[in-house]
């Protein structure tokens, strides 16, 4: 456990910005990407909270001689009902991420003892930025007058959408949302956003079917009303890609103070890297030639799908990289067998033809997408995904498969004309000529369609970079909205037991 002591100020005079993320990598990646533009830019000791095996992990992805500061908080999964080891969701089946979502609740103790401690040495933090997931640290936050945001790692049109939706609930007997039962096309205004219309099949089948003692209804009810209470949130995007988005999170003023902070995709190297050469093998094909595939950090998909898949890239005739992972109910950490779980001889061919590698886990995925040879990137849509390829000017092939990914792909399709959604759920039927076909369509870079997303994906990289540059008295939005945070934090800490007035 972390105490004073062990939280050493590492700027002199400075005060602690704590930042707590939840245990993912797709939340762990943003928030040290994030500490890292804290600790250049202002003058505070930033640490990072977490336990023990992912502080293992952060710090190896720390740059030498780094301020930035990484404290353990003591996890037992076991106590939870979680398998022994479990700190991380890339571990976990899909039936355990509730559960571990559920276990992190018992840091509050903790963060509470660490606080109080801090306080009582007159170290009384700047302020918390608690991933959403941990967002039950408001109460903390404020027992001890602590300034506190939360960090959602999710883009802006995806979260004001999620957030509407599960608001909203109970959906089962809804008619704001029902407007046609047997129309799955038929478009709704959102409750909270009527310029903004939804499908009902956008809606998975939880909020469609769901009774208000659901278990992910009752968790993510708590969740809202925790971030309600926050002072504000940060959001790893960029204000000019998401004007709408961020229109709608201000809209009520439901959420304090939003700020775009992004883009936040620094790649640190997390996992054990299996030993992949795709780099070199990207340098064997041309421009814009090669599709790469991956469903984020902890999806996996069934074996009907691999197979169609594989079939489906294949028939496609280009090249690929594919991040590939045992089917659904196999142990995610078994050894991948080819032979049994991929259209036979598939491996083989792709390889003596050049066409593709299949990456076994984890690929360095930035490292991909920032490749001149990477043209298109088959994703799950999970936030930092669009924001990585985004940001490399690759347009995506989406299948989204469950949380706000529905809504991040309807903004890459509708909003910004850089995706093509394949297939939506993680349950989709999926055919191999309609994955070749998808392929072909976004690949063919001469095409209207083709041609038209690159373009517009190169332009919205340019924006992107935008966000975080500083040059000739010149700054970017992001940089703009860190410093307000930061000054907003400042202006509302609490000094002798009071809070400053501004
Ligand atoms: N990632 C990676 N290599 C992989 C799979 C994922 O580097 O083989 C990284 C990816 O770059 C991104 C994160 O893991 O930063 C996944 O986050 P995302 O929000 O896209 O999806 P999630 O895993 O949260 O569903």
């Amino acid at each position: 456990m972390a105490s004073e002591q062990e939280l050493r100020k590492t700027k002199a005079n400075s005060e602690h910005v704590l930042l707590l993320p939840f245990m993912a990598q797709g939340h762990l990646i943003p928030t040290l990407a994030l500490a890292k533009i804290l600790d250049q830019r202002t003058p505070h000791t930033i640490t990072i909270l977490n336990t023990p095996l992912n502080i293992q992990r952060l710090r190896s992805s720390l740059p030498p001689n780094t301020t930035i500061q990484l404290s353990k908080l003591p996890f037992n999964p076991t106590d939870h009902g979680l398998p022994p080891s479990s700190e991380n969701t890339d571990s976990l089946p899909p039936h355990l991420i509730l559960p571990f979502i559920r276990a992190s609740e018992s840091f509050q103790p903790h963060l509470h003892r660490l606080l109080s401690s801090l306080c009582s040495a007159g170290c009384r933090p700047l302020c918390i930025i608690s991933d959403e997931f941990m967002s039950w640290s408001v109460d903390s936050a404020r027992e001890f007058g602590i300034f506190h945001s939360v960090f959602n790692t999710g883009g802006a049109y995806g979260s004001a959408i999620f957030f509407s939706v599960w608001t909203h609930l109970p959906y089962k007997n809804n008619t704001t949302i029902h407007t046609a039962q047997d129309d799955e096309d038929e478009e709704f205004p959102l409750p909270d956003f009527p310029e903004t219309t939804l499908r009902r099949s956008q809606l998975s089948e939880s909020p469609r079917s769901v009774e208000e003692d659901d278990p992910w209804a009752v968790l993510f009810r708590k969740h809202l009303s925790f971030i309600e209470r926050s002072d504000g949130m940060i959001l790893n995007t960029v204000e000019e890609l998401e004007t709408k988005g961020m229109r709608h999170l201000r809209s009520k003023n439901r959420w304090g103070r939003v700020w775009a902070i992004g883009p936040l995709i620094r790649p640190p190297s997390p996992l054990p890297i299996v030993e992949t050469n795709c780099i070199e093998w990207l340098n064997q094909h041309p421009p814009a030639s090669v599709v790469y595939i991956s469903f984020g950090s902890q999806n996996t998909i069934n074996l009907s799908q691999m197979m169609e898949m594989g079939k489906g890239l294949e028939a496609s005739g280009k090249p690929f990289i594919w991040v590939i992972r045992p089917p659904t109910g196999f142990d995610l950490n078994d050894e991948f067998r080819a032979e049994e779980w991929l259209p036979e001889g598939l491996e083989e061919r792709i390889a003596a033809r050049k066409q593709g590698v299949l990456v076994k886990k984890w690929a360095p995925q930035m490292e991909i997408l920032g490749h001149e040879s990477t043209g298109a990137f088959l994703s799950h849509c999970g936030w930092n995904s669009v924001l990585e390829s985004l940001s490399c000017g690759v347009p995506i092939i989406g299948w989204p498969m469950g949380a706000e990914q529905p809504f991040n792909s309807k903004l890459l399709e509708e909003e910004l004309g850089v995706g093509v959604e394949m297939a939506r759920w993680s349950k989709a039927e999926i055919r191999a000529d309609e994955v070749a076909r998808v392929v072909g369509v976004v690949m063919d870079g001469v095409s209207e369609k083709g041609g038209e997303m690159r373009r517009k994906a190169k332009q919205i990289a340019e924006v992107i970079r935008g966000a975080l540059v500083e040059e000739e008295g010149r700054k970017g939005s992001s940089i703009r909205a860190i410093e307000d945070f930061i000054q907003t934090a400042l202006s509302n800490r609490r000094i002798d037991g009071c809070f400053k007035t501004h």
